[in-house]
């Protein structure tokens, strides 16, 4: 190709490419890399193409450097591109960028100068960000009609790509990758999970973690070369966005009197957000998350009731509840030991849970044909009785409650026998196995379970499994009357597979007068304490507070609420 008589206005293959790059650069914030590829393109874009196939030659041969409108920092680069070119390094630059910009590449919703307008004009870096942006009328304002439509079919296909992650690992990540970040990075205040991790939503769309600095540029310096973080895909003056252990994470450094501002925004959720808009007007910047409740004119709402189901009418009207709290809870009546599928010793739970500073525990193995790895048998079950009386010996600080988590059979029935079942201290049922039973029959098996005068808590009672099964389609208006009629508990399982009752029907429970217990459902020592917080946290989002949780009670207040039951034999 000549290009004898081409007009200078027609860009080159280069001088397009280098713009490509400018743009990726953009989107990465890579600032400086930015501004030299946009000169660089600008420069060859004068020049006519025997000139620049001249200037790829020099920078083939690595003779850059008397060319005045090529920066020094570009020089490598522009050197591959003249030898490989362009190709491998846009698809390299293209693969180093914000998952959400992958998407919209890969879908061809935008082209690259696109992509970089919404960094630059509208600050949009994740998938929140451009779902706030659409929902907030940001990209009809800025940009035109056909643009906001493309965008807005594009997001739910983003979403649904994207995917879930369950709670339980959202936290561990964010939990490991604190820990690498706050010791690389002291010139962070303290580094917090927000968004929906701090709401305790069981599944999580985006990675969030907010810190506060009293100087942010050498922060997200520091940030950026942490050893836990994989790659930057992102840097602004207040934010860095990473891959860790294959996912994103979206870290944001905020000066000190704006970092209420920047929690409260990320923590969501977006129906929360809108609420206190309508409340509070535009958002200021605050310190402290609690002063701009204070100018919404409400107390401080806890991120767990934050979903704009009646949370700022109620802090309105003065009538929010005093939700559970780790404090509150007295001891843990739901976990199981090497005789069942756990994978610790009944003395290693109990070393444990002293450890925690509980006052009573329930060791509650499965029975003996519920669908686990390993259950216990009616033999076992002495053999742990006699263990547990041992352990009573060892531990005086601590009330062992021997127990079990029953299967209810396919009709209804319970996997031990009463005689059995009345040797316990307590009985927890489980619906583990639908049997492909619709939603009619498996109410009526659970319903039995309820009445069975030896039966004290319903673990799990939806049985889902977080991401992955939901819940069963019970008759739950008619399980929360015959629970709170019989003196039967339901639980909030804290294993982060379960997490069930979800907060929701956790508070629709507890309207209908149910007593909860929260447990850890725990198979592991070491998760204990875990698996508790996440049951308290998925309690909370019910609005469930103390006064309707059996294990916040004593352990004689626990004893008599299961004598009652019995009474009515
Ligand atoms: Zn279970
Ligand atoms: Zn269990």
């Amino acid at each position: 190709m000549s290009g004898v008589g081409r007009g200078v206005s027609a860009p080159s293959p280069t001088s397009r490419a280098l713009d490509t790059l400018a743009d990726l650069a953009e989107i990465r914030g890579e600032t400086s890399d930015a501004i030299g590829y946009r000169q660089a393109a600008t420069f060859i874009s004068t020049l006519s193409p025997d000139a620049t196939a001249a200037l790829l030659n020099r920078a083939r041969e690595d003779r850059l450097h008397g060319d005045p409108g090529i920066p020094a920092r570009l020089h490598r680069r522009i050197r591959d591109l003249a030898v490989g070119g362009a190709e491998p390094i846009i698809s390299a630059a293209r693969d180093a960028l914000p998952a959400l910009f992958k998407a919209l590449f890969d879908l061809g919703v935008v082209n690259s100068s696109e992509a970089a307008l919404l960094v630059r004009r509208l600050a949009i870096v994740s998938l929140g960000d451009l779902q706030h942006a659409l929902e907030m009328g940001r990209i009809l304002q800025t940009f035109d009609e056909s643009f906001d439509a493309r965008l807005r079919q594009a997001a739910p296909a983003i979403a649904s790509d994207a995917g879930m992650m369950p709670l339980g690992r959202a936290r561990d990540l964010l939990e490991s990758l604190s820990a690498a970040i706050t010791a690389d990075a002291p010139a962070l205040d303290g580094l917090t999970p927000s968004g929906e991790v701090r709401r305790f939503e069981p599944l999580v769309s985006e990675l969030i973690l907010v810190a506060r600095s009293h100087d942010p540029v050498t922060a997200i310096e520091q940030v950026c070369a942490s050893r836990g973080i994989d790659a930057v895909v992102h840097r602004g003056p207040r934010r860095v966005v990473v891959t860790t252990q294959g996912s994103e994470v979206d870290i944001r450094v905020s000066a000190i009197d704006e970092y209420g501002t920047v929690l409260f925004s990320t923590t969501g959720s977006r129906a929360h957000l809108q609420a206190m808009r309508s409340r509070g007007g535009h958002l200021r910047l605050a310190a402290r998350e609690e002063d701009l409740y204070s100018q919404a004119g409400v107390p401080f709402i806890t991120p767990e009731m934050r979903h704009g189901t009646g949370e700022l009418e109620a802090a309105a009207a003065g009538t929010l509840p005093r939700l559970v709290s780790r404090e509150h809870i007295r001891g843990d009546l739901h976990m199981h030991t090497i005789y069942s599928d756990g994978a610790d010793t009944l003395d290693a739970m109990v070393a444990a849970c002293c450890s925690l500073g509980y006052e009573y525990i329930a060791i509650t193995d499965h029975s003996e044909h519920a669908g686990s790895s390993r259950t216990v048998s009616r033999r076992d079950l002495s053999r742990q009785r006699a263990e547990i009386e041992a352990a009573r010996e060892r531990y005086p600080q601590i009330t062992i409650l021997h127990g079990t988590e029953v299967d209810i059979m396919a009709d209804g029935t319970l996997d031990f026998p009463d005689e059995v079942l009345a040797s316990l201290d307590i009985v927890i049922a489980s619906l583990h196995e639908a049997e492909r039973h619709d939603g009619k029959t498996l109410t009526r098996r659970c319903l039995q379970a309820i009445r069975h005068p030896l039966v004290n808590v319903i673990a799990h009672p939806a049985n889902r499994i977080v991401g992955r099964r939901a819940g069963y389609p019970l008759d739950y208006d008619a399980i929360f009357a015959a629970a709170a009629e019989t003196g039967t508990a339901l639980e909030v399982d804290g294993a982060p597979a379960h997490l069930d009752l979800e907060g929701e029907r956790a508070r629709e429970a507890i309207a209908a007068g149910v007593t909860l217990t929260i447990d850890s459902d725990c198979h592991r020592a070491r998760w204990l304490e875990r698996q508790m917080a996440m049951g308290i946290g998925t309690a909370r989002r019910g609005w469930v507070e103390r006064r309707h949780v059996l294990n916040t009670r004593s352990i004689k207040d626990v004893r008599a609420f299961i004598a009652a039951k019995r009474r009515r034999r």
